[in-house]
């Protein structure tokens, strides 16, 4: 997964700012596609400040026709791509126009990836990644994708975890037998606090 950090490299407002949100009040993911033959994150950005007088760029994620993937704004910010979901969505587009053109394996991998990053970083299910079109009831047809087959690919993958016979509020993704989940929401729940050592690259658990 190439990723390429370009928040702060990006056309901005210069007096409006989007809202923020804890990572706990995401509830789904949303994908589109952008709508256009080419592009990437600068230039929607600059369309979207310039143009709709937004505060910066509408998504939080640009992938690339070669598959990069542009991080465009931190998770915590409430930016505008699928109207009153904005507070609880985060938001990946795809350029490509997909009613006119098929999504390249390059950036079908990036977008799997991406959302199995996703969905343990933010303790979802396969479920709760939706195409713009799904989200707002077939007011758009963006991201023209079949998002069936993406959220059956990632269920594959996705592990439920139980702590006894309660469901953990954490996601695994199994890779190869092993399965990845968050160190920190996991290891809280079972009642261990978690303490980062930067110097030493030590993490400590200890009984809460
Ligand atoms: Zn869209």
């Amino acid at each position: 997964m190439k990723l390429e950090d370009v928040r702060h490299r990006l056309a901005k407002h210069p007096e409006k700012q989007y809202k923020r949100r804890p990572l706990t009040s995401i509830k789904q993911i949303a994908i589109h596609h952008s709508g256009t033959r080419e592009g990437d994150a600068f230039s929607f950005a600059r369309y979207h400040v310039h143009e709709n007088d937004w505060p910066g760029i509408g998504y939080h994620y640009v992938i690339l026709k070669d598959g990069t993937i542009q991080w465009t704004n931190d998770l915590e910010v409430i930016s505008y791509h699928v109207q009153n979901h904005n507070p609880s969505a985060v938001g990946i587009c795809l350029v490509g126009d997909f009613r006119k053109e098929i999504i390249n394996t390059n950036q079908k991998d990036s977008l799997r990836s991406l959302c199995e990053f996703l969905l343990v970083k933010l303790s979802l299910s396969p479920l709760n990644i939706l195409g713009h079109n799904e989200l707002l009831q077939g007011k758009t047809e963006c991201p023209a994708l079949n998002m069936n087959e993406l959220r059956q690919y990632l269920t594959q993958n996705y592990v439920e975890i139980y702590l006894e016979n309660k469901k953990m509020d954490v996601s695994g993704i199994i890779k190869e037998g092993i399965t990845f989940v968050a160190l920190r929401p996991f290891a809280e729940q079972l009642g261990y606090q978690v303490f980062w050592d930067g110097e030493k690259r030590r993490i400590y658990l200890t009984k809460k």
